[in-house]
């Protein structure tokens, strides 16, 4: 099926909510004023981009998908796509001019808002993808699942997951390392899908304070819906 590349997205970054994260105001107007112009800088080096693909996928027993004959494990991603045809496997990125710019960067304050400002572009870039995928297929609500959120699809399940879309270097400018790890860092890979009933997997992830929680903890979710009979 039809490869898609959003390339022209736009970098957006809400400056009050990170400011308020990284708590830039106690630094007081001199950091304020640093803070506003990195900003500046990265929006306008920033090109976040998205590549994904329309799919129809066959089941193999309880807990495999398979996709162009490409084989996904995930006991979570099969059983959320029980009453489900189509899925958009994707790969976004806060894009390699934004992370070349934040190699640039010398002073240690700077780097690690660097890094925040990136993660921004980045989840914003991912917001982009999700609504461009809802309104160009008509589809309610949806949820997403990446390899290495949860240890029932691990960060190894990039690979098949790179094979599907085919050459995201390419397209994007998304490089898969031998460890797994994307390059740019802040990249993402998954599955987005329509779904009737929410999910996070951070519902299923019992990982104590991690900043980017997104749903609670659920210790009884596993075995009430993703346990076999
Ligand atoms: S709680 Fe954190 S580590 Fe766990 S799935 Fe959610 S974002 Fe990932």
């Amino acid at each position: 099926m039809e490869l898609f590349v959003l390339d022209d997205i736009e970098a957006k970054i809400d400056v009050d909510k990170l400011s308020r994260e990284l708590r830039v105001e106690k630094g007081g107007a001199e950091f304020a004023d640093k803070f506003g112009r990195l900003v500046e800088e990265a929006l306008s080096t920033a090109r976040p981009k998205a590549v994904y693909k329309p799919v129809d996928f066959d089941k193999e027993g309880d807990d495999r998908v398979v996709i162009d004959g490409i084989t996904l494990k995930s006991r979570v991603l099969s059983v959320n796509l029980a009453d489900v045809h189509r899925v958009f496997p994707f790969v976004g990125t806060c894009g390699r001019e934004l992370e070349d710019w934040s190699k640039t960067k010398e002073d240690m304050l700077e780097q690690f808002w660097a890094e925040s400002i990136m993660d921004s572009v980045l989840l914003s870039a991912m917001a982009h993808m999700g609504e461009h995928i809802v309104k160009k297929f008509s589809l309610g609500k949806t949820a997403v699942m990446t390899p290495g959120s949860l240890a029932d699809w691990p960060i190894q399940e990039q690979k098949p997951l790179f094979t599907i879309l085919g050459n995201i270097e390419e397209s994007i400018g998304v490089r898969l390392k031998e460890s797994f790890m994307m390059d740019p860092r802040q990249s993402v890979s998954g599955i987005l899908f329509p779904t009737e009933i929410s999910f996070e997997s951070c519902q299923l992830c019992p990982r104590e304070r991690c900043p980017k929680r997104r749903a609670p903890y659920d210790s009884e979710l596993y075995e009430k819906r993703f346990q076999a009979k």
